[in-house]
């Protein structure tokens, strides 16, 4: 396939590369373009065959469903059945937004876009470049992140490019990500509002507007089946082995010396994801920064595009400090634990 590159101002964008991008879709087509959480391949969300299209372009399992992403409340009304009244308290504090919510879906919304569930994931995200694409293609947008299935998500447009040139009719390059971290996931089908995946707007925001929010048991060790199928699959993976090390701070650093330089001694190339709290450790070692502790919010904005950059420099076994799960370093540690498939090593000086 051939694939257009747009180029979009974020500031000033450009009418008829926005129009360009929504005609497409809404004629059936495939775009990528930059939101603020992460990029997304976007696709008519009610058209069958376009949304078949998502799943191919990704190697997406088809039981994980989509989210759809829209630019004002009357698409909501037309895809779901039940506005319901913490669904309208949540849109008021949280659109346009890094939260997505799960509602009872309407007909209009085909099988394949939810996988079959008789709920729909909706969001309004708080990008221009993403919110004018959808006003332009005048159809709710299904869209997953931009990456082939499995990979760490892109967060720029190089990310996408690497991906699925070739695979989408459109590519937009509009700017890095904000975030860096996909939508908090909440179902509110439930009597009391359920987080299913965390992420940019944290539990102690939604306790802000909600008297009690539940965290989907599966997101803290339950082996239950996850009410968002996404959460049963390997996420988030680049080539290399990652390990989480976990501890207290003071004995992580010494512990993944010990093992960075065991590793190496027998023939592989180690990185370490540092943070600039601890990276005066590691001197002549192969590090890099993932931002800083006492600012959450830049780990989780650099996190997919530094597992990225270990694989770009051939990097064998990753060894990742892991940080303080409290507001977005929940999200942060969610998604770092799935890239190690698990993998965790507790930090104990002897
Ligand atoms: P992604 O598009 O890759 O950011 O993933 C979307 C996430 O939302 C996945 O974890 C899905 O399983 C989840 N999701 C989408 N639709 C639903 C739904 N109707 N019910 C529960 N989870 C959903
Ligand atoms: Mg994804």
């Amino acid at each position: 396939m051939n694939t257009r590159i747009l180029e979009i101002n974020k500031e000033n964008p450009q009418e008829e590369k926005l129009i360009e991008a929504g005609v497409t879709i809404r004629n059936g087509g495939l775009v990528a373009f930059p939101t603020e959480t992460v990029y997304g391949i976007g696709a008519n969300a009610l058209d069958e065959k376009a949304v078949s299209g998502i799943f191919k372009a990704k190697g997406r399992p088809s039981d994980n469903p989509l989210i759809l992403h829209i630019a004002c409340i009357q698409q909501l009304k037309e895809i779901t059945t039940n506005i319901t009244k913490d669904a309208y308290k949540a849109i008021e504090e949280f659109w346009p937004g890094p939260l997505t919510l799960i509602l009872k879906k309407s007909d209009i919304v085909p099988e394949i876009t939810t996988a079959g569930l008789d709920t729909v994931a909706i969001r309004m995200p708080e990008h221009n470049i993403a919110l004018e694409i959808i006003k332009k293609s005048g159809v709710p947008i299904a869209a997953p992140s931009a990456n082939i299935s499995g990979k760490p998500s892109p967060t720029t447009y190089d990310h996408v490019k690497e991906d699925l040139y070739g695979k989408v009719d459109v590519i937009v390059n509009g700017g890095d990500s904000g975030i860096g971290l996909e939508s908090t996931v909440l179902d509110l089908t439930t009597d009391i509002p359920t987080i299913l995946r965390p992420g940019g707007v944290t539990r102690d925001d939604l306790l802000e507007i909600f008297p009690k929010v539940n965290i989907d048991p599966v997101l803290i060790g339950a082996k239950t089946i996850p009410k968002s199928p996404g959460q049963k699959y390997k996420h988030y993976s680049p080539k290399a082995e990652v390990y989480v090390i976990e501890g207290i701070l003071e004995d992580i650093p010494k512990v993944i010396i010990k093992l960075y330089e065991e590793y190496e001694a027998e023939g592989y190339k180690v990185g370490i994801m540092s943070t600039k709290q601890t990276e005066k450790y590691y001197q002549g070692k192969f590090t890099i920064n993932v931002g800083n502790r006492s600012n959450p919010a830049t780990i989780a904005s650099n996190l997919f595009r530094v597992l990225r950059e270990f694989d770009k420099r051939n990097a064998d076994i990753i060894l990742a400090e892991s940080i303080d799960k409290s507001g977005i370093g929940v999200a942060i540690m969610n998604r770092l634990s799935k890239s190690a498939g698990g993998r965790t090593i507790i930090a104990k000086e002897d």
